[in-house]
């Protein structure tokens, strides 16, 4: 019995023993493993953390990203009704072409651009500004060569890497898209642009937009041009008409004065030209006075201003000329009309076309334009009274002088 219960205690010993050792190494191997998984746990977070950082990071570029395209966004919408009043405010074509430039250069902030105007003439496009290019300004390009070429012909924007997919090693230069500057569907030229810096993807709808309002500006600027010369032009001649002869004298006297140069005055009245247009109609008549006046253009500088002064007088007005060599130039005038062959010349009483004129020099003659004018004319009377077809030199001793030289009036 004491056996049995000594055996008893040492099994529970025992068992508790086992049982302690069991609890502490159980103890042990479980702190292992959660170690280890709580380690697992740690990485899978800094993992996670990483990757949500690197997205916050993607994030953040693509937020730029939207920010910069906003700001270019925001900038072309700021800009456009500015630009738009700014081209429409009555410009010369260099200011417009200038504009058109520098938006350009601010939307695409591009390092290459060229701006190139259709001649209607040649049917070439003629290069007329650029930025940031070594090409020469009288190139011209052929409708459908190249970028510029290319979106011309096909009226269209034509981009570098089109071109070359077609032909191969053609295209080394560096525009990189052409836009057509189209008025309706007319022709006025290209914008060639360069490598678009931080592309947005809108570039090319900017670049359209800046090409309308270049095409409206520029169409303007052309209707303008044209209604300025047309208020200024004889209609049947082509030379400038009486107003624009005395703007230009007042113009030119002033000069006259400033730098102490004289300024000459050549009038002169076709002889006989009743007789021409009874002979041989109004419309020869008309034939004529064109032909003169094309004899007159071709001797005469592009300095001086040749004007119809009436029917058929005419007048011009020769800057940093004394009287003298005035003298020779209109003898030369009237010389070149004697020998042209103008048809029907045999008819005139002299058996050819002929001229008598006046000229009088400023300040000289007179101490405004209007009396330079009235003497040179009083010297052409001269030239018809004393038998035509002849120049006279205005005298102030021949002639009764008005008054002394003094400032233009
Ligand atoms: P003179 O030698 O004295 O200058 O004689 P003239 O016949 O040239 O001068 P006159 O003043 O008698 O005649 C000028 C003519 O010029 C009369 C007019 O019909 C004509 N004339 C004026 N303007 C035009 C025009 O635009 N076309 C034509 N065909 N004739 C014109
Ligand atoms: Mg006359
Ligand atoms: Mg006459």
């Amino acid at each position: 019995m004491e056996n049995l219960s000594i055996d008893l205690i040492a099994l529970l010993v025992t068992a508790l023993a086992v049982s302690l050792i069991a609890f502490f190494l159980g103890k042990k191997t479980g702190g292992v493993w959660e170690k280890e998984a709580r380690l697992a746990e740690e990485k899978k977070f800094r993992r996670e953390l990483l990757l949500s950082e690197s997205r916050k990071n993607e994030f953040q570029r693509e937020l730029n990203d939207l920010k910069q395209k906003n700001e270019k966004y925001l900038y072309f919408l700021v800009r456009l009704p500015e630009t738009v009043k700014y081209l429409n405010s009555n410009l010369s074509f260099d200011e417009i072409i200038s504009a058109i430039l520098r938006l350009t250069k601010d939307l695409t902030d591009t390092d290459a651009i060229e701006l190139y105007i259709f001649n209607k003439k040649t049917q070439c496009l003629d290069l007329i500004a650029a930025y940031g290019s070594n090409k020469k300004k009288s190139i011209e390009i052929n409708l459908g060569d190249g970028v510029i070429g290319e979106s011309a012909s096909a009226r269209a924007m034509v981009s570098k890497e089109q071109v070359e997919r077609r032909l191969p090693g053609r295209n080394g230069e560096n525009i990189e898209l052409g836009v057509p500057i189209l008025f309706k569907t007319n022709l006025i030229g290209v914008l060639g642009v360069g490598k678009i810096k931080a592309y947005t993807g809108n570039e090319k709808r900017f670049l359209a937009m800046v090409a309308d309002l270049a095409a409206v500006a520029l169409q303007n600027c052309e209707y303008l041009t044209f209604a300025k010369e047309e208020a200024i032009t004889d209609a049947l001649t082509g030379l400038y008409n009486k107003k624009h002869f005395f703007e230009r004298a007042l113009e030119d006297a002033q000069k006259a004065l400033s730098y102490n140069f004289p300024l000459s005055v050549f009038m002169f009245d076709i002889d006989h030209f009743k007789k021409y247009n009874d002979q041989n109609g109004h419309v020869e008549g008309d034939v004529l006075l064109k032909r003169l006046s094309k004899l007159l253009k071709e001797n005469t500088r592009s300095t001086d201003t040749i004007a119809r002064y009436g029917g058929e007088e005419f007048i011009v007005l020769l800057p940093n000329t004394e009287k003298n060599s005035a003298i020779l130039y209109a003898e030369k005038i009237r010389k070149a009309i004697e020998s042209c062959p103008f048809q029907h010349r045999e008819k005139q009483p002299l058996g050819y076309v002929s001229i008598s004129g006046g000229v009088a020099t400023f300040p000289l003659d007179g101490k405004s334009i209007d009396s330079i004018v009235k003497n040179a004319d009083k010297a052409l009377y001269e030239s018809k009274t004393s038998g035509r077809n002849r120049v006279t030199k205005y005298e102030s001793f021949q002639f009764s002088s008005e008054e002394e030289p003094q400032k233009p009036s």
